[in-house]
């Protein structure tokens, strides 16, 4: 059910009502027939108009209307504060404050626009408001017309109805919270969208109820979000039970609590609004009743997560919002938020103490005092969740084991091999190429071939990519790796002592090479077969020569060789069976070399290729020649390998189709822009349907790939149809393995692929293990190197004797993330780290790259400088965990000299490098609580230096004390501690004393400290 069919009726109602109708004058954009009269179009403004201001505001008492949503506050309460106001007014209507639930507002503006602009137009009679501010959200996800003839609407009504206003629209101002003052400004007058519609309808009365509109104003509208059974608007009864109510909604939660005492957790406006276990629902839903129960009054959205969710983590991160959103709010409000927000993020790093939790407590109690919103998730959490909080204080433990761990990078994170990148960039930026090659193959013994053709998902990760842009990963590796080669090879790893065991691998694809490396360096004697003339598989096969030049891969390999691992090609194995009795173990990187055809009509035609054969036909020795006419079939990255490929071998024109429209095919936007530049004309939507042997193509059009669950599920339009003319026809949709040398191994199968343990990669068969392509289906080059290196962890317990849930641990440690060292951050410029832009890869012009048999490698790689600079870019997420704790902790202090932005990585980052330039005073609070010492303080000759991951972002002098000349503090902090004391204490900061010459004045006795003039005596 789409939301709008969940409009309550009340919005439906209206906004059909009034789509009817339209308002006196002018006509309004996107309106219906003119009415005749105000009352037809607007009666709750037209009976407005006939009362007195007071007048309006007894009507509103007498009503009892609510907010709709946040505190919940009555609304004549906030119309009497404003009237009762002096001087000038501003007019405010802000959709951007609370509102958790952009979509819910969006929703409101759609289905009733000119009630929120009646809504509007009612107020602005009330006091002389010259100036009518409308603030309003940025994004109103595709509402976009109903904004427009809404704002429109309300600029030439208040013209009409109340001549002489200034109307000014804001679309992103700054957002605020509930509860954080501004509501209480006489000056403004705030409500929700909602709030003003249902004013608009109270006025109305009569003529409404007339049209058939819900009577019953004693409702808000709640947004159902994740964890409902079904989602959108719905009218939140403040009469009803809260618990029925979920149910009523359609099916109450997708997610139930479960036995041992634990619970779903509801969730009340993301989090801000407090949380609440699905258990303690049966409560009445008004302001009163939630407010009593913890909860925010007039909840916009809810949402219910499992149980096994960590409430400490969901209000950490609630309590951070609130005080990012009373930015601007006075001191003592963002002191008091800060103070929570630090406690907080100390208890889930693990640093709480008992202390913690009575100061967490007493903090919630001063929100709840100050009436600051952010008592809601703070007091419900530690109401309903105590044994949580407690949990984590005195044990020190995350029941659900989220919190309370160091995380690696994301970008370390999310690559498959989990390479250590922040610490090898590190390396690479301060010049040491050798170092960067032995962090990098401590997880992936291919630096250079993934440098050059990995789809580095490590950058899609990238903190950075939600500010400027990525750090540009993937480049550096081939960059450190051809300086390292150009210097006689990569630095050795120790080999551990042999251990007489050897293995035989099949295949010597990326699985197979990484495989066979660690394996060796664990001190196994391996052997790989290869039945091609050359080693690689489909590093070499696969993936053209323009992205992946053969005597770079072979030099690679060659560092393999190297270490004792002997390569045979041109060496099939026939029998898995009969090559097993050769070794104590065998691994299987069988690769998937075989194309797999369509079965449509004409598949047979000779003019018809399998891609993957194409482009292994293409490395070989007697090239294959296509076209002129060429049609690739196919939507990723070995469809555009194809097309490119087919460009050097003959063809003069290349069509690519694929069933997915541009922006959802599967190859890398880069490629497929690399594809348009060299000519490929794509056809994005078309699916195969026959080929004719006159050499046409014949496709029709893709509605749709997958179905409502994603699964793959085309559906075609049998009556829009495509021809294309091709020579030839080269299908890469789909790749298979060769499994003919399993014949009476006992290595099981399905679907064209070999079984294997995910954990531990062995086969059915003992001390047979599989990996790669041929395992897992085809994958990139990366992903066969992380299941290559998870299988020599479990061969290596299995040649060691070990259990199988021991080779199934090895196995899994290699899996996950591991820091190699931790490198001194690169001094990088405040303004560099903040500006420096990613660079763009040097590539060979269109010209200089195609053309028959012209495989010369595309990128040119990154200079010395730019890498450099790339290196620079790197915020060190190893170092900076994005806690957040400094930055609490300098708005506590008053100072507010850091702001750390949100990211789409989920956590928060340090972008801006110059307000601290301005701001820090260097007192170090920052550093007292930075559980990693990313943030510092140095202080050296006479200067004092706050230093963020490398960057200087202040230098300061530092003062002397009077007595025994030692650096105490900078002139900024000294100035900012006068201006908090009292006078009478603030003129012996003038003594400039260090912390001991102070105590040591303050031991001597008291009867010398009065007889003696202190500073005459002291100095004589
Ligand atoms: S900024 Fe550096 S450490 Fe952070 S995710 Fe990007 S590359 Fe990794
Ligand atoms: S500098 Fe330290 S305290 Fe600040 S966010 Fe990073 S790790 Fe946390």
């Amino acid at each position: 059910m789409s939301e709008l069919q969940m409009l309550p009726a009340w919005l439906d109602a209206a906004g059909a009502a009034l789509a009817g109708s339209a308002p006196p004058a002018p006509t309004l954009v996107g309106a219906g027939p003119p009415a005749p009269t105000l009352e037809g179009a607007m009666p709750g403004l037209a009976r407005a108009q006939s009362m007195a201001p007071l007048q309006r505001l007894q009507r509103l008492q007498r009503s009892g209307l609510a907010e709709c949503g946040g505190a919940g506050e009555p609304v004549h309460l906030a119309w009497r504060r404003f009237l009762r106001g002096r001087g000038s007014s501003v007019l405010v209507i802000d959709a951007t404050g609370f509102d958790v639930r952009e979509r819910g507002t969006a929703a409101v503006l759609a289905g009733a626009p000119w009630l929120l602009a009646e809504g509007v137009l009612i107020a602005i009679g009330l006091r002389d408001s010259r100036k009518v501010e409308l603030r309003l959200p940025a994004e109103l996800t595709g509402r976009e017309a109903a904004f427009l003839n809404t704002v429109d609407a309300i600029r030439k009504l208040a013209q009409v109805a109340t001549p002489g206003r200034q109307i000014e629209v804001q679309r992103d101002s700054r957002p605020g919270c509930w509860g954080e003052g501004r509501p209480a400004d006489a000056s403004r007058l705030v409500h929700t969208p909602e709030t003003w519609c249902r004013i608009a309808l109270l006025f109305a009365g009569a003529p409404f109820l007339d049209r058939g509109l819900d009577p019953d104003l004693d409702a808000s509208l709640l947004t159902l979000r994740r964890g409902m059974t079904r989602r959108g608007l719905v009218e939140l009864r403040r009469d009803g039970n809260l618990g029925r109510q979920i149910d009523e909604w359609g099916g109450g939660t997708e997610v139930q609590g479960q036995g041992q005492g634990r619970d779903a957790v509801l969730v009340f406006d993301d989090g801000l609004g407090g949380f609440l276990p699905l258990s303690a629902s049966d409560l009445a839903c008004d302001p009163l009743s939630l407010s009593a129960a913890g909860i925010v009054p007039a909840p916009s959205t809810l949402m219910v997560l499992a149980e096994g969710v960590c409430v400490v983590k969901q209000a950490r991160r609630a309590v951070y919002r609130h005080w990012q959103l009373a930015d601007g709010e006075e001191a003592s409000v963002r002191g008091v938020l800060a103070r929570a927000a630090r406690l907080i993020a100390e208890i889930t790093l693990g640093r709480g103490e008992v202390a913690h939790l009575a100061a967490i407590d007493a903090v919630a109690m001063e929100l709840a005092t100050l009436g600051l919103a952010a008592a809601w998730p703070l007091g419900s959490s530690l109401r309903y969740y105590r044994e949580q909080w407690e949990s984590h204080i005195r044990r020190e433990s995350c029941p659900e084991g989220v919190c309370l761990e160091r995380r690696a990078a994301p970008c370390h994170g999310t690559c498959p091999a989990n390479i250590d990148i922040p610490t090898f960039m590190a390396h690479l930026g301060h010049g040491d190429h050798r170092s960067t090659i032995e962090v990098i193959r401590r997880d992936n013994p291919l630096p250079l071939t993934c440098g050059l053709v990995c789809p580095a998902p490590c950058e899609s990760a990238c903190v950075r990519g939600s500010h400027d842009g990525a750090v540009f990963i993937r480049p550096m590796k081939a960059r450190a790796a051809e300086l390292c080669l150009a210097d006689g090879g990569y630095p050795k790893p120790t080999l551990s002592p042999d251990t007489g065991k050897r293995v035989g691998i099949v295949g010597s694809g990326p699985s197979s090479l990484t495989a066979g490396y660690y394996l060796r360096t664990l001190g196994h004697d391996v052997e790989i077969h290869e039945a091609q003339e050359f080693a690689g598989g489909m590093l070499r096969y696969g993936i053209p020569a323009y992205r992946n030049p053969p005597d770079l891969l072979e030099k690679e390999i060659d560092q393999i060789r190297a270490l004792g691992v002997r390569i045979f090609t041109s060496a099939p194995v026939a029998s898995v069976e009969e090559f097993r009795k050769g070794y104590d173990a065998v691994f299987l990187g069988l690769g998937t070399q075989k194309a797999r055809l369509l079965p449509i009509e004409g598949a047979h035609l000779p003019f018809v290729l399998g891609g993957i054969d194409f482009l292994r036909e293409a490395r070989s020795g007697e090239p294959v020649r296509v076209g002129p006419r060429v049609v690739v079939i196919g939507g990723g990255n070995v469809a555009i390998d194809v097309a490119l490929t087919a460009l050097r071998q003959g063809a003069t024109h290349v069509d690519l189709t694929s069933l997915e429209k541009r922006r959802e095919m599967p190859a890398s936007p880069g490629e497929i822009e690399l594809a348009v530049a060299e000519g490929v004309q794509l056809h994005p939507g078309w699916g195969p349907l026959r080929f004719e042997e006159e050499g046409v193509a014949v496709f029709q059009f893709c509605e749709r790939v997958k179905d409502e669950t994603g699964r793959f599920d085309p559906k075609f339009d049998a009556d829009r149809l495509l021809e294309l003319e091709a020579d030839h026809v080269i299908l890469a949709t789909g790749q298979g393995t060769d499994l003919a040398c399993l014949e009476g191994s006992g290595v099981e199968n399905t679907r064209g692929f070999i079984v294997a343990d995910p954990k531990t990669k062995m086969t059915k068969v003992p001390g047979v293990f599989a990996g790669g392509d041929g395992q897992h289906g085809p994958r990139t080059a990366v992903e066969a190197i992380r299941s290559g290196k998870i299988a020599a962890a479990s061969i290596d317990a299995f040649l060691r004797g070990a259990a199988l849930d021991a080779a199934a641990a090895a196995a899994a440690a290699v899996g996950l993330p591991v820091r190699r060292a931790e490198v001194t951050p690169l001094p990088v410029l405040a303004d560099d780290r903040t500006h420096l832009r990613r660079a763009s890869m040097p590539e060979r012009s269109v010209e200089e790259t195609v053309g028959e048999g012209n495989y010369v490698k595309i990128e040119e790689g990154l200079t010395e400088a730019m890498a450099h600079d790339e290196a620079r870019r790197c915020l060190r997420c190893d170092l900076c965990i994005g806690c957040g704790l400094c930055m609490v902790a300098c708005s506590e202090m008053g100072v507010e000299a850091l702001r750390m932005a949100d990211t789409s990585a989920g956590r928060l980052a340090h972008f801006d490098f110059l307000r601290p330039a301005e701001r820090c005073i260097g007192c170090g609070a920052c550093t007292q609580v930075c559980p990693t010492g990313a943030i510092s303080l140095e202080d050296r000759d006479g200067v004092r230096r706050t230093i963020i991951t490398g960057t200087v972002v202040r230098e300061q002098p530092l003062l002397r004390c009077s007595d025994c000349g030692a650096p105490t503090q900078t002139p900024a902090h000294r100035e900012f501690v006068r201006l908090r004391l009292p006078d009478h204490m603030a003129v012996l900061l003038d003594r400039e004393l260090c912390p001991s010459c102070a105590r040591r004045r303050a031991d001597r006795p008291a009867a010398r400290r009065i007889e003696t003039p202190v500073i005459g005596e002291e100095r004589a």
